[in-house]
């Protein structure tokens, strides 16, 4: 009997998206709405939202600038939502998320608690058999994955864990309801965008805070502000200036890298241009000057003022050298930015633990122990990150044609064409996958042309009586090389242990998984494409002849 058959369930539809935070709600939109395609999105949580709907942990917010950070294909859609504040929380951007599912009515189209387990290309049908950890079973022509790149979260193999007498919580998936820290002794394990955004607000209420530092980072003040009723009105009449200007820039923000060098701007006219960057706060401090992600030497004028910072904010001058040892570039990392990160470490209830210097060895029922002390604990929050970009791919056995496994062709590392597909995988499309702008570009910006993409794409075929469209090792291997290329040409692959080359993962390949040349380039090579008939995919009219 056929699998599909056999199944309790089983729904025949033209598109099944995965996911429903940003990515599957707008593609949901752009098949449903447009193309007028018969579309399920599944989705593991109880809600819309995806990264905004698993990521509660106390000071989650958003580091791009609201009015950048929302869909931008709608002007009424803009005009209809105001933001509170320049650096929305994550409460503000799930209610927003909400906002929109209401406006489209998207809910009727996303099943919630379901987890997509599996998805294997049927040659013989031309379809796609997706299943679900419920036994469902869905067959589409098209499988589009809208799982994000940082939804995998990595709670770290440490031993003992399970022995802890406390609770623990990863940040990723921090529990509806919050977590009371009133009179606890929290230890906090991490120091990325997560931790500096969580450890001034844990603070707040927890007894003590311990934060235990492996990797000192480097952090700007985010300087968030209620926005006035000016700009708020400002947004509303400026809404195709502030899409076009996201669209013009390489990372999707609505502010543009200075075209002057810091190697020849005098020094203190270069200190000036670093003061008044911190002033302002946010992300733009990358942008300061144009060689800082080209040239060491350059990147050092800027790390050396945010490590100077850190030594006059922080108090302590043992803790201060611990927090400014910094040991890669200004934004060779993602650059995290705070409400009051290093100030919170002139708090008597928090204390700083450098785990490069005596590394943790064990959970213990009490606590954490180092290889130097052990301390105890009620509460160990995780802000450990995530198995990002391929894992959340991975998690989901995926077998394209003849029973070709994704995970076996993605074992030394993520093959894919413009980050949107794999040989071997007809009519499935990755949104944000490896080796597409995604986590370095503002995320809304790169999902909109993404999911737009794909739609056309979509729309091409059908009217063109297209059954498959599939990409080719050849293509794959060029574009995994151009995704090396553009990324050594800055100082991001200079640093051996980020999360883009998977080295926060134990046995995870290296390789760098964002391309790095930019949105706007990037959008300009997939516009080509599309204008060329997608030229350099593999468009097939090998029609089904018996169902699987
Ligand atoms: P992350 O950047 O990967 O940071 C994880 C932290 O945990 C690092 O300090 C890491 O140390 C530490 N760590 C991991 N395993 C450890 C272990 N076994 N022992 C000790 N320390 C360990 O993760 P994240 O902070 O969750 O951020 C991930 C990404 O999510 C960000 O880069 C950003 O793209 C996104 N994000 C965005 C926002 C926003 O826009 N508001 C907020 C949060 C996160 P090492 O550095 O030594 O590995």
């Amino acid at each position: 009997m056929p699998e599909a058959l056999s199944d309790k369930h089983h729904t025949d539809l033209d598109a099944v998206v995965i996911g429903a935070g940003f990515a599957g709600m707008y593609q949901l939109i752009c098949l449903r709405d447009r193309l007028g395609l018969s579309v399920k999105v599944l989705e593991a949580g109880d809600g819309v939202g995806g990264t905004w709907y698993w990521n509660r942990y106390p000071g989650a917010r958003c580091d791009s600038e609201s009015h950048a950070y929302w869909f931008t294909f709608d002007p009424e859609l803009m005009k209809g939502w105001e933001w509170s504040e320049r650096y929305p929380e994550q409460p503000e951007i799930l209610r927003y998320l909400n906002y929109v599912a209401d406006r489209y009515d998207l809910r009727r189209n996303i099943q919630f608690n379901t987890r997509v387990t599996s998805a294997r290309f049927d040659e013989a049908a031309n379809r796609w058999h997706v299943r679900t950890a419920d036994g469902e079973s869905f067959t589409a022509k098209f499988v589009i994955t809208a799982v994000g790149c940082l939804s995998t979260a990595n709670v770290p193999n440490i031993p003992g864990l399970e022995s802890f007498k406390g609770d623990w919580y990863h940040t990723g998936m921090w529990p509806h309801g919050g977590v009371d820290f009133r009179g606890k002794r929290v230890g906090m394990i991490g120091t990325g965008s997560t931790g500096i955004q969580a450890a001034p607000v844990i603070a707040e209420t927890a007894k003590h805070l311990t934060v235990f530092q492996r990797t000192a980072n480097y952090s700007v003040p985010a300087r968030n502000v209620p926005l006035t009723p000016e700009f708020k009105q400002w947004i509303k009449d400026n809404t195709h200036t502030i899409r076009t200007a996201t669209r013009e820039t390489l990372n999707g923000q609505p502010f543009r890298i200075e075209q002057r060098k810091a190697l020849e701007t005098p020094a203190e006219e270069r200190e000036r241009l670093y003061e008044e960057a911190w002033e302002r706060g946010g992300l733009q401090f990358r942008a300061t000057f144009e060689d800082m992600m080209a040239s060491k030497e350059a990147n050092d004028t800027a790390a050396e003022f945010v490590k100077k910072k850190i030594r006059q904010i922080v108090k302590d001058p043992k803790t201060a050298a611990i927090l400014s040892d910094i040991d890669h570039p200004y934004a060779g990392k993602r650059p995290p930015i705070d409400t009051d990160y290093f100030e919170t470490y002139n708090r008597d209830n928090v204390t700083l633990v450098d785990v490069k210097a005596a590394p943790i060895q064990a959970i213990t029922p009490n606590g954490i122990r180092t290889s130097d002390a052990e301390y105890e604990l009620d509460i160990i929050v995780f802000a450990t990150g995530f198995d990002a970009m391929t894992g959340p791919l991975l998690a989901i056995d995926i077998s394209g044609r003849d029973g070709l496994k994704l995970r076996d062709v993605w074992e030394a590392g993520p093959l894919n064409y413009l980050g949107l597909q794999v040989a071997g995988f007809p009519n499935l499309f990755t949104i944000t996958g490896p080796g597409s702008p995604s986590v370095l570009c503002n995320m809304p910006v790169a999902i909109e042309q993404h999911a737009e993409w794909i739609a056309d794409c979509i729309k091409y075929m059908n009217a063109h009586g297209i059954d498959t469209i599939e990409t080719t090792p050849e293509k794959m291997a060029g574009w995994v090389q151009t995704v090396n290329e553009v990324a050594s040409k800055t100082l991001l692959s200079t640093v051996q242990h980020s999360w883009y080359l998977g080295a926060n993962i134990p046995g995870k390949p290296r390789v760098f998984m964002p391309y790095a040349g930019g949105m706007v380039p990037y959008r300009e090579i997939c516009d080509d494409i599309a204008a060329k008939g997608y030229e350099s995919f593999v468009l097939s009219k090998a029609r089904a002849t018996a169902p699987a």
